[in-house]
């Protein structure tokens, strides 16, 4: 009996691995393919990345300093409004290697991490859960072995479109977006990154990942035509991209993340910013509140869970929805705002409520 099996080896569930495992809990943590594959994300995340990672990491991680952004409200030729800081903001990072360090570190930490494996029930009784797991075939389907672990605990870590949600009879996230992203070699270690208000309700971006070329891509409802928009992006910047990857993108997390012997991580729980779709560190930070908090011998710690997750990370997703509501704002009151705040900035990008911030205020102030 382990006291958790976590499900899903992304950020989310690496980080939960890492601390329940460096907590003294026994700790299985199954991944459906290989760790970090496949790539279905930017990898564009604020400097606290570094502190889920061991200090080393960051050499090999590490593509390009980003200090800050131009917004558009149209494509490539239209005008751009920069907001930035003289220090770097954020950082793009290989995220296929992020996510084999993080499970590496939950390795280290004793978590027992196996890929290969894909989860497909789970079954709850008075005083465990049996999670069924399918492994890689390496014969015909027919061959395909299945394996049976009990646990007292499990966690969800398995992403925006989530089987332990539904098998655990949680709510689905409020809204799900669809992503695309595809990349250009030529080199380019500017530190800005483009924003373009063009996507319905969402938006278009061009990031620089220094010698990993440029990176492509948007972000819309799926009822919009995603590859359409994003053939018109690359059509406007006049370039040719490759290795095309697409993904889901939860916004706006459940009304319940923890149901009997269930509880819910990362984009499974709906922990993303509303205005960017980042969820790499909402989910990691949600996951050592998890290992803090939940105790698997007593389940009636998971409501503890969910007060605190949303205690830490409610504010900033209720006032990233109102951000994302400008990003639909008739255009000519877009450049009105956007006029009127550009500039330097003190916000910090995973906290919006930031913006109230006594050094988001002085520089607002001191600028004209
Ligand atoms: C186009 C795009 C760009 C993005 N850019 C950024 C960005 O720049 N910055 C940022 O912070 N966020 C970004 N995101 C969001 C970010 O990728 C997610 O928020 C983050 O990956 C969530 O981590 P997670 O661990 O919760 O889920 P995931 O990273 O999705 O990991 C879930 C894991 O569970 C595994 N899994 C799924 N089902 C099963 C199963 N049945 N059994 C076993 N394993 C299973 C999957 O294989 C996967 O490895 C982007 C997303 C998209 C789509």
């Amino acid at each position: 009996m382990y006291d958790f099996v976590v499900v899903g080896v992304g950020p989310a569930g690496a980080r939960f691995a890492r601390q329940a495992a460096a907590a003294g809990h026994d700790v299985l943590a199954l991944e459906k393919g290989e760790v970090g594959t496949p790539l279905a994300c930017s990898g564009h995340v604020s400097t606290d990345v570094w502190e889920y990672v061991p200090a080393d990491a960051k050499e090999t991680l590490l593509q390009n300093r980003i200090r800050g952004a131009r917004f558009h409200v149209g494509g490539p030729d239209s005008r751009a409004y920069r907001f930035y800081r003289h220090e770097e903001v954020s950082n793009v990072i290989d995220r296929v290697e992020l996510d084999r360090t993080l499970a590496d570190a939950a390795r280290e930490a004793g978590a027992d991490v196996r890929e290969g494996h894909t989860v497909t029930g789970i079954e709850s009784h008075d005083d465990h859960v049996s999670v069924t797991a399918s492994l890689a075939a390496t014969a015909t389907d027919e061959d395909r072995i299945q394996r049976t672990f009990q646990a007292r605990l499990v966690a969800g870590a398995d992403g925006p479109t989530s089987r332990i949600r539904r098998a655990a009879g949680l709510p689905e996230p409020g809204e799900r977006l669809h992503g695309v992203l595809a990349f250009d070699d030529e080199p380019d270690d500017e530190s800005f990154v483009d924003v373009h208000l063009t996507a319905p309700r969402f938006f278009a971006w061009r990031i620089p990942r220094g010698d990993a070329g440029v990176e492509y891509g948007l972000a819309a409802s799926p009822d919009a035509s995603v590859p359409a928009l994003f053939e018109k992006l690359t059509r406007a910047y006049d370039v040719d991209t490759d290795r095309f990857c697409s993904g889901a993108i939860p916004i706006g997390p459940p009304e319940r993340t923890t149901a009997d012997r269930v509880f819910l991580l990362g984009d499974a729980a709906g922990q993303t910013k509303p205005f960017t779709g980042g969820g790499i560190l909402y989910g990691m930070t949600a996951a050592d509140i998890a290992a803090d908090v939940i105790d698997p011998a007593d389940p009636s710690t998971l409501s503890t869970y969910e007060n605190a997750w949303r205690e830490e990370l409610g504010s900033d997703i209720r006032l990233g929805h109102l951000i994302r509501r400008a990003y639909s704002l008739p255009t000519p009151i877009q450049h009105a705002g956007l006029w009127a705040l550009s500039g330097e900035i003190g916000v910090h990008m995973d906290r919006p409520t930031s913006l109230f911030s006594r050094a988001q205020l002085r520089s607002l102030f001191s600028r004209r």
